[in-house]
């Protein structure tokens, strides 16, 4: 399988949390936390589209400054998601510089608060100096008896997450996509069709539902012509596409370790390829970790076994720990897999 997300820690273990997660072939990403972000660059960030947040804990979100830095002036907009709180936080930052000299900086912030109640949704334009524009709320969708919500439904992906208890709400979230596509190249090539942009709307067709019997026309770009031709969606299915199930990646950080959190995080992560969770602390230290709400590595890879996950990533170390990474990673390994 040729994976459709392409994700890394956007810090060393030691440093501020992050996930960048780019959405390969779309030129697009998406981040989760913004803490320090330095080390990803103009371009990595300018591709991030939408934003998750799961608490405004400096070392989660001070990268906002560099994210708003580099964004002004290119005509984006950038949604940010996050817990409640989120949008005050955010005016907050946006007041804390001039800004007479930005109307033609093209740049709008919308933010997301999810909270029990429903969405409370911000606007910020660059062109007004930043003021803030409420819109009206909406309820919460994709409710899950265990806690989980959706915070983005994308054709191709869904975002959801829970509230876990590190004494505020710290968001956790699961990336899933719908199903993976996979297009045999060898019988492209041996029906005479190349591959192109026409495969992107292909699979924007898959992703909305649509049924075998969907005729529509493509326009297929050959070395030396152009031709339109009309495919029937069915015919593409049997002759040139797999379809098997999504990728998906949890990410989980800054949360004590109690039943409920384990019952949430448990039920979110469930099957995931990858699972980044924060294990700040070894269990010898288990006292301090629970006094400020976080989880051990041993935690950690017992989450990841009740989970069932395929890969734990295990992150945001206590810099008490420098020199003894490998500890943290193997107390994790072994909890989750037993040696
Ligand atoms: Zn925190
Ligand atoms: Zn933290």
């Amino acid at each position: 399988m040729n994976p459709s997300f392409s994700s890394f820690l956007v810090n060393d273990v030691f440093g501020d949390p992050g996930l960048f997660v780019e959405v390969r072939w779309s030129k697009r990403a998406l981040l989760f936390d913004l803490g320090h972000n330095d080390a990803l660059g103009p371009t990595r960030l300018l591709r991030a589209s939408d934003i998750f947040i799961s608490h405004t804990h400096m070392d989660h979100f001070i990268g906002f400054d560099t994210l708003l830095r580099v964004a002004l002036g290119r005509g984006k907009t950038l949604r940010l998601h996050g817990p409640s709180g989120l949008i005050a936080n955010v005016e907050g930052k946006l007041h804390g510089y001039t800004w007479n000299l930005v109307d033609g900086y093209p740049l709008t912030i919308t933010v997301h608060e999810f909270q029990a109640e429903g969405i409370k949704t911000a606007t910020f334009l660059a062109t007004d100096g930043f003021q803030r524009h409420d819109e009206p709320s909406s309820p919460l969708s994709g409710c899950t008896d265990d806690g989980a919500f959706t915070v983005l439904r994308d054709p191709m992906f869904t975002v959801q997450a829970s509230a876990l208890n590190h004494r505020i709400p710290s968001l956790a979230y699961a990336l899933q996509e719908q199903f993976h596509m996979n297009f045999n190249k060898e019988r492209l090539h041996a029906a005479g069709l190349p591959v192109g942009y026409w495969l992107k709307e292909v699979k924007h067709y898959f992703w909305q539902g649509k049924p075998d019997d969907f005729r529509f026309i493509a326009t297929l770009y050959h070395e030396h012509h152009k031709e339109e031709r009309e495919f029937l969606l069915g015919e593409i299915r049997e002759r040139f596409v797999t379809i098997t199930r999504g990728q998906k990646i949890a990410y989980v950080v800054d949360a004590r370790y109690d039943a409920d959190n384990e019952r949430k995080i448990v039920a979110l992560a469930r099957g995931a390829d990858i699972f980044y969770c924060e294990a700040p602390y070894l269990d010898r230290d288990a006292d301090k970790a629970r006094d400020r709400y976080h989880l051990t590595a041993r935690q950690a890879g017992i989450l990841a076994k009740h989970a069932g996950v395929r890969e734990l990533v295990v992150f945001h170390f206590s810099p008490r720990y420098t020199d003894l990474g490998h500890e943290i990673e193997k107390e994790a390994r072994e909890a989750f897999r037993g040696k």
